[in-house]
């Protein structure tokens, strides 16, 4: 079954469901489409304590044409909690009326580095539940009524958003784009209509990756997927192994190099698995006729250590599989790149891609 026609079918099933309700009265009733993608959970204004707008607020009836992607420049905190999350919203707030003169919070939404989503200008969230209209932000100028805004809690120069603040990126994504139908190309960063740093070069390197995790999840993908880039938390590697920008091919703002070695040193990637199974293993790497042409990926699987040797000479700047293989659940390394191999030339680590089969 193709995608369009699994979205059809549920469209039309919720449709039934309420006509038989409604005795078909509904089918007069410019009601709100039935989303093929889960709403994820967003705290309200009124959830997180939010002061009231200092003045009345414009919506407008258009819907948004595109979502744009901020990080608040604000520190990459370990507080996960929810506490955490509606606290930065009520500061943000504070700041943006306090500091700035606004009448409210400028961006529509807000997700902590825990994964906490939580609605930033009142009426934002009734908007996008109803998929009609917005209420026009103060998060982009030239751009506040066409553009839904979205704050990532962090600063994302060199570092990338933690997995599931990421994730719960997508999820929030894919529910904008699918309740305003807006094509998953049109995510944007602050930078591409202002001249701003923001969302910052490494997060900014991860919108193509963004983009297609979206697209994925609008048709039908619900598969578990993370990705560790070389300054994610899941990632270790010691200090024989330098930091480069060289290539431009790179994930993220950086990524990791060694020469080979005689000895046992490898670059791990660790992630949280949700369930035991198969899982589609895929690395990112800068290609050059200057990288080693057999580096070793060791899998560590449940059924023991696999090697994949991959070419880092050529193929670089996109997502090649090392193949599928079965793990455990929970907390584990997934895969390391090892410094064992012949010649002279650097081997690469950057960035890991794992998906649920
Ligand atoms: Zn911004």
């Amino acid at each position: 079954m193709s995608p369009l026609s699994r979205r059809d079918m549920f469209r039309g099933a919720v449709l039934l469901g309420t006509g038989a309700a409604l005795g078909g009265l509904e089918l007069s009733i410019a009601g709100p489409a039935a989303a093929a993608v889960a709403a994820p959970t967003i705290a309200g204004c009124a959830t997180w304590g939010a002061r009231n707008p200092s003045s009345t607020l414009s919506q407008i009836a258009t819907d948004a044409n595109k979502i744009i992607i901020h990080h608040t420049a604000t520190a990459n905190s370990t507080d996960y909690t929810q506490a955490h999350a509606f606290s930065l919203a009520r500061s943000i707030q504070n700041y943006h009326m306090d500091s700035n003169g606004w009448s409210d919070t400028g961006q529509h939404f807000t997700v902590s580095r825990g994964g906490f989503i939580t609605e930033g200008r009142h009426y934002s969230l009734s908007h996008l539940t109803s998929g009609n209209g917005m209420v026009v932000g103060a998060h982009c100028p030239g751009q506040n009524d066409q553009a839904i805004g979205i704050e990532n809690e962090g600063t994302y120069t060199s570092a990338t958003p933690p997995t599931t603040q990421f994730n719960k990126l997508v999820d929030l994504c894919a529910y904008i784009c699918d309740q305003y139908g807006i094509a998953p190309t049109k995510i944007y960063g602050h930078r591409d209509f202002v001249s701003t740093s923001c969302p910052g070069d490494a997060f900014y390197a991860q919108l193509p990756a963004l983009r297609s995790a979206v697209a994925a999840k609008l048709s039908g993908g619900t598969a578990w997927s993370a990705i560790v880039d070389n300054s994610s938390a899941g990632f270790s590697a010691s200090t024989a192994w330098g930091t480069s920008t060289y290539s431009t091919q790179r994930y993220g703002a950086d990524y990791r190099y060694a020469a080979p070695v005689a000895a046992s040193d490898p670059a791990y990637y660790s992630a949280t698995l949700p369930s035991a199974g198969n899982y589609k293993i895929e690395t990112w790497y800068p290609g050059d006729p200057g990288y080693n042409a057999a580096t070793p990926f060791v899998v560590f699987s449940s059924a023991g250590s696999q090697t994949v040797t991959v070419n880092q000479t050529t193929g670089g700047g996109a997502w090649r599989s090392l193949g599928t293989f079965a793990f455990a659940a929970g907390a584990q390394q997934v895969v390391g790149v090892s410094r064992w191999t012949s010649g002279t030339q650097y081997v690469i680590a950057d960035a890991v891609r794992i998906t649920k089969a």
